[in-house]
């Protein structure tokens, strides 16, 4: 499939999900995730009007930077491994992965400028999952202050795999309740719009619960090649 094709599906899947809620299609960020395929489809995404890319591994980032440098906004979605933060700070736009004080003193102390970062939370509880604990996610944000390259631009989630509506509408709306709870807070460091949820399988629904960035790569890219 064309990534032109699957893109144009996709839209119209977040127009007919936005009129449904009541939402403006433009709130949303679609970023292609290109983990699986080649730099060439990663610039076909680009030419079909991809403006947004994201890579869970350094090397894949790099190995595509190298090639499309800064035509698309990247971000990192990935667990991010404090050594690594060097190779890929001066590349990003956005962290999608911070959840440690380790992590975001490295961050602060290697960026050049402040680094957009969202808190990955593990809502589902479940034990192979990054992030961090629901009720942890106020006192971790409080203590970024502290680092002033970070901006907490929101909130970032990966869904349990599974079918079960219920299960990842409530999932969803856990996420927005506690990006509604940080924003509350008001922080200048803070500002917490950004709701990153939503992949391949379960975008849909995502945005019906607020997500304003979804991570799509299987059904817009696909998986090989
Ligand atoms: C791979 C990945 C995605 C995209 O997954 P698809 O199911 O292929 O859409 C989204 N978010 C993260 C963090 C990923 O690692």
């Amino acid at each position: 499939m064309r990534v032109a094709d699957n893109l144009e599906q996709i839209q119209q899947n977040i127009n007919r999900a936005c009129l449904k809620v009541n939402r403006n299609p433009e709130e949303i960020k679609v970023i292609a995730v290109t983990k699986y395929v080649t730099t060439e489809r990663a610039a076909e995404a680009l030419e079909a009007g991809v403006t947004n890319l994201g890579e869970n591994r350094d090397e894949g980032l790099l190995t595509k930077w190298e090639v499309l440098k800064d035509k698309p906004v990247w971000h990192f979605i990935g667990t991010l491994q404090t050594r690594k933060v060097k190779n890929i700070i001066d590349k990003v736009e956005y962290i999608h992965s911070l959840d440690r004080i380790s992590l975001a003193e490295e961050i602060n102390k290697r960026a050049g400028n402040k680094i957009k970062c969202l808190v990955q939370v593990n809502v589902s509880k479940e034990e192979s999952k990054h992030g961090l604990r629901s009720n942890e996610v106020i006192d971790f944000v409080k203590n970024l202050e502290p680092y002033e390259n970070i901006i907490v631009a929101g909130l970032m989630t990966m869904a349990p795999y599974t079918d079960d509506e219920s299960t990842l509408r409530s999932c969803f709306r856990k996420l927005r309740d506690l990006r509604n709870q940080v924003k509350e807070l008001q922080l200048d460091y803070a500002p917490c719009e950004e709701l990153s949820m939503g992949m391949s399988n379960d975008y849909i629904m995502a945005i019906e619960e607020g997500a304003t960035m979804v991570r799509i790569g299987t059904a817009l890219v696909g998986e090989d090649g």
